[in-house]
Formats: structure tokens, C-alpha cells, sequence
């Protein structure tokens, strides 16, 4: 459940910026943030860049990738991005940052040092879900389906009216394909294959340079973020979803736009010499 910060004393120099007034809902009132004791982790769609109806046209706003690019300057580096996109298609996002990430919910991986990992590099047993999914999508003008490295979605915001249909088909091959992982998301369902999870790539991420030793944040919005807060809650860091919706993280910031200002705060108080 997410704490309400009431009543939250006035942020001191080391303290989150945040503005009680517009936020409403707030992180920890004290939390002490330091630049070079503090590792960031945000999820892109609906946390870093806005939803739009069309996955394929999703783009950093220039404001995110100005702030990202001066936040992993001042953590030295400890600054990764955690999606449920391919790392190839973060890259092309991020394009000219080339961050640490971790692509489809963890199962891919590049470190701070730029090695790569896969958890799983047999995604065929996926197959099981995408012809039927690829079927109902060829029955269903508007839907969309989206094919990564052992991972496959079926995409229906611009249907919403079909969500029913959907999640009754996505749960009868989740039953009997019990080795798929179904994962219910935005107007999305998507299945994968191998157990990793967001967690486990936060996780990690902290066992390494530059992540380790730090209290690490995670920027989420969805689902299989989720997966990523007790992580991060019990390292003792800061766990915040993005919007609505039952959590698990510690507090919540109302958007997008938000999550810009909160960002641009905490920059500009990392860039402001100590006095
Ligand atoms: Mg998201």
C-alpha cells in the first residue's frame, strides 16, 4: 500500500524533492537521497515516456532524455533502465544514451560494464502462444501482436472492448501451458518464457558496480513492475508507481509529467554544490 505523507515537514537539502501540494502522495519525508550513494531503475512505457495507442510509436520526450543523461552523469553511472521491450529497442529509444538496461521483464541483461547476459536463450517454447494469439489478432482488426527475443504480446488498446475475449483466451493457453509465464498488463498480454523477473534484474544490477552499495529507486507503472518493489524495498530504497492502481510499492507519483519534475529536482539538487 502506498503511504500518504501527513503532514511532511519541508524538504531539507538532502531530503526527496518533492511537493507535498501537488504530489499528494509522497515517499518517505526524510529519506536522505546522495548522489553517489543512490542507484536509479526506471520502467520506459508509461514511466518514462507517455502510453500511446500504438506501441511502435512511443518516444522518449527530449526533457526525460536530457534528465536521464544528467542523472547518470552525477550517480557515475548507476542509472538503468528496466523494461519489458527488447534491449535493442530501449537502445534505439534511448538512441544517443546507451544505459545499463535489462529488456523483456529481465530475462535480457547489459551491466554497467556493457556485458550482456540472457537468462534463457531458448524462447521457442513461446511458439505455444503465438500462434493462437497471432490468430486472434488476424481476427481482430486493431489488435497488434509483438514478437521478442522469448516473448510474445498481444496488444488490443486500440479494442478495449475486447479485453474479455483476451484475457479468457490468454488464460486458457496460460492452463495448458503451464512452463509459459502470462503476463496481464495495460491493455496488453504477453507471455514469456523462464521465471526471471524485473526483481531479478534489479537485483542483479546491485550486486555490481557501480548499482552496489547504494539504496536503489525504481520507477514503475505496471504489472510486472511489481515484481521489482519488494526488491527494492527490502534493500531500503524507494519503491514508486506511476499512476493508479493497487501496489506493493512504498509511494506513488501521480504521472508522467510528474515523475519530470520530481527528476528535475533531484538533478538540480545533486548539481547545486554543497554549501
Ligand atoms: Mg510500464
Amino acid at each position: 500500500m502506498s503511504r500518504r505523507c501527513d503532514p511532511v515537514p519541508p524538504p531539507a537539502e538532502t531530503e526527496l524533492p518533492c511537493d507535498p501540494v501537488r504530489t499528494g502522495e509522497l515517499p518517505s519525508p526524510a529519506l536522505p537521497l546522495e548522489r553517489n550513494r543512490t542507484a536509479l531503475f526506471f520502467d520506459f512505457d508509461g514511466t518514462l515516456a507517455p502510453i500511446v495507442t500504438d506501441p511502435h510509436e512511443v518516444r522518449l520526450p527530449a526533457r526525460t532524455a536530457d534528465l536521464l543523461a544528467r542523472l547518470y552523469t552525477l550517480t557515475d553511472g548507476a542509472l538503468a533502465v528496466v523494461s519489458g521491450r527488447p534491449i535493442a529497442e530501449l537502445d534505439r529509444l534511448l538512441k544517443p544514451l546507451l544505459l545499463p538496461v535489462a529488456g523483456v521483464h529481465g530475462r535480457e541483461r547489459r551491466d554497467g560494464a556493457g556485458r550482456k547476459f540472457d537468462s534463457n536463450p531458448d524462447g521457442s517454447a513461446v511458439s505455444a502462444a503465438d500462434g493462437p494469439l497471432a490468430a486472434f489478432a488476424g481476427r481482430h482488426a486493431g489488435t497488434l501482436i509483438e514478437r521478442k527475443p522469448g516473448a510474445v504480446a498481444l496488444h488490443y488498446r486500440r479494442r478495449p472492448e475486447l479485453a474479455k475475449p483476451v484475457l479468457e483466451l490468454a488464460r486458457e493457453i496460460a492452463r495448458t501451458h503451464p512452463a509459459l509465464r502470462l503476463i496481464e498488463g495495460k491493455m496488453v498480454v504477453e507471455f514469456c518464457t523462464g521465471l526471471v523477473s524485473k526483481g531479478d534484474a534489479v537485483a542483479a544490477f546491485m550486486a555490481e558496480q557501480p548499482f552496489a552499495g547504494r539504496r536503489p529507486l525504481f520507477f514503475g507503472d505496471d504489472v510486472t513492475d511489481e515484481d521489482a518493489y519488494p526488491v527494492v524495498n527490502a534493500a531500503g530504497g524507494l519503491s514508486v508507481r506511476i499512476g493508479p492502481g493497487e501496489t506493493r510499492a512504498g509511494c506513488r507519483l501521480p504521472d508522467v509529467e510528474m515523475l519530470q519534475d520530481w527528476l528535475s529536482r533531484l538533478a538540480h539538487s545533486w548539481s547545486v554544490p554543497n554549501p
